[in-house]
């Protein structure tokens, strides 16, 4: 049986007594994964973030995190838990390495951390700059820095990426990689995009209006995608193309100047182009048309 670092079991919980904003959310981060808790805005990611973290007070449900019960042992957890929720905490008057002084001097770890922790956000070089000279990118790494100080042994990210360049995306993926492969650190990670966080994570939950309506492996959502995914091609006659596939039994319909099918073995996919060229029609391209996470949850919550 699998290794839970956090395990939620009918968590559900509403603002001011209305509407249950989560609805019996059973959460299985296996340690050691980099579970990618994905969703579209208001589907209720930060707040269960916020509960993990007793952000917020629980109110139905039960969450246990290193095997143990959050409320039983909130302090002890919350020591070997780093996180980055909401705008990050951090001194604009100060440099990169007062910043973690100060922490280091709660927690009071050992100080050698601080160096370790600047390597490994690629923050050395940045000497006396002030964190308000920062770009957003280098704030968005030492917030990473200050979560991983205390040498944690689960990091809760909510939208690391967020308003992040391309570049800094990468950038984060990496560190985040990193830090998941040599320090063994067990990643929870939200996001609303799956582009973003699908070159990242080993796992993914899929929440949608309080809901979780998909946890698995990442190979597990994208065989979703693309028994979800539809076949185009682009031919050099619509009209006379459809006929051909309809003479041979096969079911397809004209969409946006391109032939466009229900997803198929690539056998079939050949026999198609092979009759199509066959009977004299010029086949420009074949591409698949991936559903986006907009449309998988859409699918998710119809089935
Ligand atoms: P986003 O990416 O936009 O932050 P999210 O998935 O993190 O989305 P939550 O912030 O958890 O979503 O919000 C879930 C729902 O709870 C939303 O409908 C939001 O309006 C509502 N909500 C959040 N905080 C409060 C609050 N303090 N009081 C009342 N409702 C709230």
């Amino acid at each position: 049986m699998a290794n839970y670092c956090v395990q939620t079991k009918n968590l559900t919980y509403s603002f001011s007594g209305k509407e249950a904003i989560l609805k019996n959310i059973n959460l299985e981060v296996e340690e050691g994964c980099i579970y990618g808790f994905l969703g579209p805005n208001g589907a209720g990611k930060t707040t269960t973030l916020r509960l993990l973290l007793g952000l917020l007070k629980k109110q139905h449900g039960s969450i246990a995190v290193f095997g143990q019960s959050f409320e039983k042992n909130r302090l002890e957890i919350l020591k070997r838990t780093g996180s980055l929720i909401e705008s990050p905490s951090l001194y604009g008057h100060l440099t990169a390495d007062e910043n973690l002084l100060l922490l280091q001097k709660i927690y009071q770890c050992p100080k050698e951390r601080i160096r370790k922790v600047l390597e490994l956000v690629g923050l050395t070089q940045t000497g006396k700059k002030k964190v308000s000279q920062f770009s957003l990118g280098m704030k968005q790494r030492l917030s990473i820095a200050v979560a991983i100080l205390n040498s944690p042994s689960l990091l809760v990210l909510d939208e690391p990426t967020n308003g992040l360049d391309p570049n800094g995306i990468i950038e984060m993926r990496e560190l985040l990689k990193h830090i998941n492969r040599h320090q063994g650190v067990t990643i929870l990670v939200s996001s609303h995009l799956l582009t973003e966080i699908e070159k990242l994570v080993t796992h993914v939950g899929v929440i949608h209006k309080g809901s979780l309506l998909f946890q698995g492996t990442l190979a597990e959502l994208q065989s979703k995608q693309l028994q979800q995914s539809v076949l185009a091609f682009e031919t050099g006659n619509d009209v006379m193309a459809l006929r051909i596939i309809r003479d041979n039994e096969l079911s397809a319909t004209i969409d946006n100047g391109r032939i466009v099918m229900e997803m198929m073995e690539k056998e079939k996919v050949a026999f198609v182009n092979e009759q199509l060229v066959n009977n004299g029609v010029s086949v420009y391209s074949i591409s698949i048309t991936k559903n986006d996470l907009e449309t998988i949850f859409i699918n998710l919550t119809n089935n």
